[in-house]
């Protein structure tokens, strides 16, 4: 390995008694007999950043609807180690879910629209304040508490969206492109308060994309899938600076990973197409 900032890490096989989320040989078929995942194995580390990456169709939404326990895989299994299981054994409060669109409710204010779980638990609105304005402080949009939606510009609608994932205080957030729809500037500027985010509360990310650069400037670790059906191609550690900021994009070392990544989906796609 010639990059230090490199470190390559097996795909499988090593134990990891502490993962947040563990999937052996995880299969989806859907019902019309689309094959979305097949031999997907995965186990997500506490703390970890992770970006799941890999062409359009090729599973990341499953794969994270599976992690979030959404939905059931047909063949294989999966475990939360950690998490304190509901009835049907599902984790639901522990996991944050940000989707592509912020979803959000227009005739709401954005303090209605983060204190949705909240309330949806039972918890009055004069309760929840505290936990609503520490979310919304988190995204830097306490100002706008009492703003609709359509005041807001689409990076501050995601922004109203990760506040509400947040609420909850889960110990794993996970992200499914949430960023696709922005412009490159907010989604830069996104993109960096997140990892701020991150740093600051130790949470577990899964952030799902089909961007080399965004799953390179994000992730303490990627994971490139297949086409579809997807499983894990390969599987590395990034060891960029901590602080990665506007200056990072210009780095050698971030080149150097996304460099790396392409290289990887570039031969996932080979390995597809000859599959
Ligand atoms: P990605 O997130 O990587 O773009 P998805 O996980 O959304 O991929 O989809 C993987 C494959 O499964 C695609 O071919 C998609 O059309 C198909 N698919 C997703 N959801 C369903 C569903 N509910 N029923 C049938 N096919 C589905």
């Amino acid at each position: 390995m010639s990059h230090s900032f490199l470190a390559a890490e097996p795909a499988t096989g090593r134990p990891q008694p502490d993962a947040v989320v563990r999937l052996e040989d995880v299969g989806k078929v859907f019902a019309n007999g689309t094959v979305a995942l097949s031999g997907l194995s995965l186990a997500i580390a506490p703390g970890e950043f992770l970006s799941l990456l890999g062409p359009s169709g090729c599973g990341k939404s499953t794969a994270l609807r599976l992690i979030a326990g959404l939905s059931r895989p047909t063949s294989g299994s999966i475990a939360w180690p950690a998490a304190r299981l509901d009835g049907r054994g599902l984790p639901r409060g522990e996991i944050g879910f940000v989707f592509q669109e912020p979803t959000l409710m227009p005739w709401q204010t954005v303090f209605g629209n983060v204190w949705l779980p909240l309330r949806l638990a039972g918890i009055s609105s004069r309760q929840a304040r505290p936990a609503v304005m520490e979310a919304l402080a988190a995204v830097g949009l306490e100002p706008f508490a009492r703003a609709y939606p359509r005041e807001l510009s689409g990076g501050m609608k995601m922004r109203v969206a990760i506040a509400r994932a947040l609420v909850m205080r889960p110990r794993l957030l996970l992200m499914d492109e949430p960023f696709a729809a922005l412009d490159e500037i907010a989604r830069q500027q996104l993109n960096e308060d997140v990892l701020q985010l991150w740093r600051r509360t130790g949470l577990t990310v899964v952030f799902v994309t089909h961007s080399v650069f965004e799953s390179a400037f994000l992730a303490s670790r990627i994971v490139v899938m297949t086409p579809r059906p997807g499983r894990v191609f390969s599987d590395f550690a990034v060891a960029a600076p901590a602080d990665r900021d506007a200056r990072y994009r210009t780095s050698d070392a971030y080149h150097a990973v996304t460099a790396k990544v392409s290289r990887a989906l570039q031969e996932a796609m080979q390995a597809g197409a000859a599959a």
